[in-house]
C-alpha cells in the first residue's frame, strides 16, 4: 500500500514553474539506448521498475536535481546509480581526458559504500572504473587506486574529506554527486564533512540525495545543495 508523492522544490519567490519529467512503467521505457544496462537488469530477473526508480530514472536522465525519500529496500541504489553512469558517457569532455572522478557517492557506513562499489560493478558499463573509499580501508591502497584513474568514488565522508585534503582525490572534475541516506549521514555528524566537500565541487553538477526521513537537516541540505530538485516520497504515511 505505497503512497507516492511527485513534487518540484522551488526557492523562495521563484515563479516560473519547471515540468516533471512523465515516470517510466517498464526498463526499456528508460534505457531503451543502453542495452549493455538492459542486458544486466534482465540477468538480474528484475520484472518491472520499483516505484521510486519509475519517477527517479526519467529526472534524472533529464539531468535534474532529485531527492528520493523510502524506505530501505525500494531500491535506490539502481534509482540513482544507472543515470550515473550514463551520465558519465555523456559528459562533453572525453572520459579518458577527464582529471579526476565525475561520479561521486557518498555513503553513511562502510558496509553500504561497498554493496553500492559491488552493485556498480555489477553493471560494469563500458569500463567505467568505481572507487570504494572508507575508513579502515588500506589506504595506500585507495591512493594507488586513485593514480590510475577513477570514475566514480563511493565514500564514506570521513575517508573522502581525507583523502581531498592530501590532494589525492580532485572533486574539480565532479559533475554528479549522490548523498546516500542523507538522514542517517546526518545523525552520524557528518555534516560538516559532507558541507566540505560540496563546497568545492562545481555548482553546475547534478545532485542527487536518499533517505528514509525528511527532518529539518535534510531539507537544510537540501536547500543549501540542490536546484529545483524533483521529490519523490514513496511510503505508506498519511499525508
Ligand atoms: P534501498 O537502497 O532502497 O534500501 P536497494 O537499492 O539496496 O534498496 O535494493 C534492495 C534490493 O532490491 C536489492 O537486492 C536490489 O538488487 C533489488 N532491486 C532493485 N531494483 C529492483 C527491481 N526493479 N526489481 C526487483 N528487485 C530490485
Ligand atoms: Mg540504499
Amino acid at each position: 500500500n505505497n503512497n507516492i508523492v511527485v513534487s518540484r522544490m522551488y526557492k523562495q519567490g521563484e515563479k516560473e514553474k519547471i515540468p516533471i519529467p512523465n515516470p517510466v512503467t517498464t526498463f526499456e521505457q528508460a534505457f531503451r539506448d543502453y542495452p549493455e544496462i538492459l542486458e544486466e537488469i534482465a540477468k538480474q530477473g528484475f520484472q518491472h521498475p520499483s516505484p521510486i526508480q519509475s519517477q527517479a530514472w526519467p529526472v534524472l536522465l533529464s539531468g535534474d536535481d532529485l531527492i528520493g525519500i523510502a524506505q530501505t529496500g525500494t531500491g535506490k541504489t539502481l534509482a540513482f546509480l544507472l543515470p550515473a553512469l550514463i551520465h558519465i558517457e555523456g559528459q562533453p569532455v572525453p572520459r579518458e581526458e577527464r582529471m579526476g572522478p565525475s561520479v561521486l557517492v557518498m555513503a553513511p557506513t562502510r558496509e553500504l559504500a561497498l554493496q553500492i562499489d559491488k552493485e556498480v560493478k555489477k553493471y560494469y558499463y563500458k569500463g567505467i572504473k568505481a572507487l570504494c573509499v572508507y575508513g579502515g580501508g588500506n589506504r595506500r591502497e585507495q591512493i594507488n587506486t586513485l593514480n590510475t584513474g577513477v570514475d566514480v568514488i563511493i565514500a564514506t565522508p570521513g575517508r573522502l574529506n581525507d583523502l581531498v585534503e592530501a590532494g589525492h582525490i580532485s572533486v574539480k572534475s565532479i559533475t554528479y554527486v549522490v548523498l546516500d541516506e542523507a538522514d542517517r549521514m546526518l545523525d552520524m555528524g557528518f555534516e560538516p564533512q559532507i558541507r566540505k566537500v560540496l563546497y568545492d565541487i562545481r555548482p553546475d553538477r547534478q545532485t542527487v540525495m536518499t533517505s528514509a526521513t525528511w527532518p529539518i537537516g535534510v531539507r537544510r541540505l537540501a536547500d543549501s545543495y540542490m536546484i529545483n530538485p524533483v521529490q519523490v516520497y514513496v511510503g505508506t504515511l498519511d499525508l
